[in-house]
């Protein structure tokens, strides 16, 4: 039981196994085996749905289990937000579904993609 133990619900952290589609268009974000399962609390502004999200960060969701993917050309597919701040919001590329991960311009090597917000196939 060292500190690397992990909640047996939790079948084999690692890399993805299934591609990362997004939830609305079934466009191919991740390949299998593309990003690394990562554990952290990003504070990602509501799925748009027509008018874009509020500027104010007042309708968000706290997101703690994401891909971590450490190369921008790893990505088959992402669109990106204008900048917040110093921080980018990962979007579908091809219907604009998200914003479906996050991205800090300080940090230029991590793209976080929401496991809630996207699917597995
Ligand atoms: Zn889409």
């Amino acid at each position: 039981d060292g500190p690397s133990a992990r909640p047996s619900t939790w079948p084999r952290p690692g890399r993805n196994l299934k591609a990362v589609l997004c939830q609305r268009c079934g466009s191919r974000v991740l390949l299998p085996g593309a990003a690394t399962f990562t554990c952290r609390e990003l504070l990602l502004p509501a799925m748009r749905k027509k008018a874009p999200a509020p500027a104010d960060g007042s309708d968000g969701d706290v997101v703690r289990e994401h891909w971590l993917v450490r190369d921008m050309f790893s990505f088959e597919n992402v669109g990106f937000t204008r900048d917040v701040g110093n921080v980018k919001f990962l979007v579908c590329a091809d219907c604009e579904a998200g914003p479906i991960g996050w991205h800090c311009v300080d940090d230029k090597d991590s793209f976080y993609v929401a496991l809630e917000r996207v699917a597995h196939e």
